[in-house]
């Protein structure tokens, strides 16, 4: 089976695509996935500010608020164990807020409050060490006549611990003249614990900073790791700036929880799976394309080595396919058959009428027979051949019939076998009948001999008494003598004649022997000069009895002799009455290609010649011109003569007739030849 390939670019360019494509989708999915996490963690980066302005704004509302409230706790008439009541009252509310203070315009103390839910944070240190606090924001509460905060410190409680510590101065004015301040401590940790939402405290990290990111409280625990997500807003209070910053422990973005990427993962590996599932189709697809590929190449180089001219047409008749071999034996090239219809250019002129009607009958639905119908073409150079056609519908996939498959077999060489065989059964025949007629013709030169023989002998007897009766007058004598020389003579050439006849049909081994050409052209002479008397041919003889003797299988040569000069008459029959007719039988010494001594034996004849058609079937079996011939004896001739080391050759006259020529090799032994006393004749 011939396997069929794409050629290696294609293969190759269609990995490249293929790895292309993949590579595309791959870098097209990750940068979704980017994309979308990206999204997501700007998302939650704008939540994240979005929680730290909302905690910002309620921190500012707090202190506002705060602010509000110590206002509130004026002291004004007040006499100091009253404040301390209030404010005591207030700092219940109040966790933030560590301790109040009511301090004279030069800041000290009038009445001081300790929160009731921790222990007094400046116990341990004394409260003396953040009068420099106090101070700086009271100083700025002054001039601004509004509350002023200081920067926190750190005030450690116990071993270690510590809490970090604003102060908030509110000045008091009293009929327009300052009366003194109210100072609140601010725990910072707690002021995260009471000023932001639980909300944001539950899910993320809250603290305090200083500008510089010292971070001074915090609240909330949260998970660190590679992605925390932070946002900071800064808190402009008067005279003292931190920073609010949360720092969100949801902020490494999973990636299945999340919708998006869920989605995006989701549509990835359906694409994916898409891709994977195209490739095996693809892969499929061109395994079967090379099957298909393949089946066409085997059936493409079936049809092409078929010696079976193989033509499809369609349900009009047109050819709508036909093989090498077919165009080869029509003689039309594909291009000039295809799409023909009725009359197709192979079809005879003459024949076109029937075959018309035949393809009508076929067309209209009826079966051709199965063992083929024969018909006659027509080769493009106009020569016709016979051929068998066999003819089936064609059916098409969905097995409706779409027209006509046939194969065409050009019998022509059947034909010429079938034409042989029958002209050699003739020829069978006809030898047949020869042979009989050579019996016969033995038969019949046996039993003339004897009445030959006692005619010749009554003759001989009839002379001595002739010549004995002295009574017989001369003359008369002399008459009867001479008839009876003429009837002895007479016999003596029937007896020749009948010798001849009789060792021409006698059957004889082969047998090479030294025999002078004089003896060869002798011994068919009578039967020659008997056929050329029949058909008025004068024959010419041309043959020096000194000639050496060759060495030949004589009834051999003498029938090749005979052979030519019987077709040599033959030809001349066809002369018109009154022309000439002449046959020249020539033995003349010559040399050959090696340059030893041959005989050359040559007839020729006056006949109309040979022409070129007939010259070069001349020596092939059984080919003849005549009605009675049988075309067997120049191919025999030409067999003897190469058995006998010669060619057998002819060429045309100048007269018009042909001559056949051949040579025979000189005997070895020229002494030891037998040469024929039979005296020439001359014609
Ligand atoms: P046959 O004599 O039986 O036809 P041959 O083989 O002897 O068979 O001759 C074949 C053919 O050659 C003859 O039929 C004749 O046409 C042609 N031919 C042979 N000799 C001559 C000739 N001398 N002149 C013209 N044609 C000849």
């Amino acid at each position: 089976m011939i396997r069929w390939r794409w050629p290696a670019a294609v293969e190759a360019r269609r990995w490249v695509l293929w790895g292309t494509l993949l590579l595309l989708v791959v870098l097209l999915l990750s940068a979704l996935a980017w994309l979308a996490l990206r999204y997501e963690k700007a998302q939650m980066q704008d939540q994240l500010e979005r929680d730290t302005v909302d905690a910002v704004g309620d921190v500012r509302a707090a202190l506002q608020r705060n602010v509000q409230t110590l206002q509130a706790l004026q002291p004004e008439d007040q006499s100091p164990p009253v404040w301390e009541a209030q404010a005591e009252e207030v700092l219940r509310y109040h966790r933030e807020w560590v301790r109040l203070e009511w301090r004279d315009p030069n800041l000290q103390l009038r009445v001081g409050v300790d929160s009731a839910y921790r222990t007094p944070v400046f116990a341990r240190l004394g409260r003396d060490n953040a009068l420099a606090d106090i101070e700086q924001a009271c100083a700025l509460a002054r001039r601004t006549s509004a509350a002023a905060y200081a920067p926190s410190t750190f005030v450690s409680v116990q071993d270690g611990l510590g809490l970090e510590v604003m102060e908030l101065c509110l000045p008091v004015y009293q009929g327009g003249r300052l009366s003194g301040f109210l100072v609140a401590s601010y725990a910072m940790v707690e002021m995260l614990e009471a000023m932001v939402r639980r909300e944001h405290t539950r899910a993320q990290e809250v603290s305090f900073t200083e500008p510089d990111g010292t971070r001074l409280a915090l609240r909330g625990g949260i998970h660190r790791g590679p992605r925390v997500f932070s946002a900071q807003q800064m808190i402009d209070l008067p005279g003292y700036a931190l920073v609010l910053r949360l720092d969100s422990w949801r902020a490494s973005p999973n990636w299945l929880p999340n919708l998006l990427t869920a989605l995006v993962l989701g549509l990835s590996l359906a694409l994916v799976t898409v891709l994977a599932l195209l490739a095996r189709d693809m892969r499929r697809r061109l395994r079967a394309e090379r099957d298909l590929a393949d089946a066409l190449a085997f059936r493409k180089a079936m049809e092409d080595s078929l010696v079976t001219g193989l033509r499809a047409r369609d349900l009009q008749g047109r050819i709508t396919y036909v093989n090498p071999a077919f165009c080869e034996m029509v003689g039309f090239a594909p291009e000039e058959l295809l799409g023909q219809g009725i009359p197709a250019p192979y079809w005879p002129p003459e024949k076109v009428d029937e075959y018309g009607k035949r393809q009508a009958w076929r067309l209209a639905g009826n079966t051709p027979p199965r063992e083929g119908t024969e018909s006659d073409f027509q080769r493009k150079n106009g020569e016709r051949f016979p051929v068998l056609i066999f003819e089936a519908p064609l059916i098409n996939a969905s097995g409706s019939q779409t027209g006509w498959m046939s194969a065409v077999l050009d019998i022509s060489a059947q034909r010429a076998s079938e034409e042989l065989s029958r002209a050699t059964l003739d020829r069978l025949q006809a030898t047949a009948r020869l042979a009989t007629v050579g019996e016969m013709a033995s038969l019949l030169s046996h039993e003339l001999n004897q009445p030959l023989a006692a005619i010749a002998s009554y003759a001989t007897g009839s002379q001595n008494l002739l010549q004995a009766d002295a009574a017989m007058p001369r003359a008369v004598g002399q008459q009867i003598s001479q008839a009876l020389d003429h009837i002895a003579e007479q016999a003596r050439r029937a007896g020749l004649v009948i010798k001849s006849v009789h060792n021409f049909v006698r059957r004889r081994d082969q047998a090479r022997e030294a025999v002078s050409a004089h003896t060869l052209i002798d011994s068919i002479l009578p039967l020659v000069t008997l056929q050329a008397r029949k058909t008025g041919v004068r024959l010419h003889l041309d043959c020096d009895p000194a000639l050496p003797p060759v060495w030949c299988d004589r009834t051999m040569v003498e029938q090749v002799l005979l052979n030519l000069a019987r077709n040599g008459m033959q030809a001349m029959q066809a002369l018109p009455l009154g022309r000439v007719r002449e046959l020249r039988l020539s033995v003349r010494p010559s040399d050959n290609a090696e340059g030893d001594g041959v005989l050359e034996f040559a007839v020729a004849d006056g006949g109309l010649g040979i022409t070129p058609e007939v010259s070069a079937q001349l020596f092939t079996p059984f080919f003849t011109t005549k009605a009675e011939g049988m075309g067997l004896g120049l191919s025999l001739c030409r067999t003897v003569v190469e058995q006998h080391g010669g060619r057998l050759q002819h060429r045309a006259l100048a007269s018009g007739g042909t001559e056949f020529f051949f040579t025979l090799a000189l005997s070895p032994a020229p002494g030891s030849m037998a040469l024929a006393d039979v005296a020439l004749p001359q014609s």
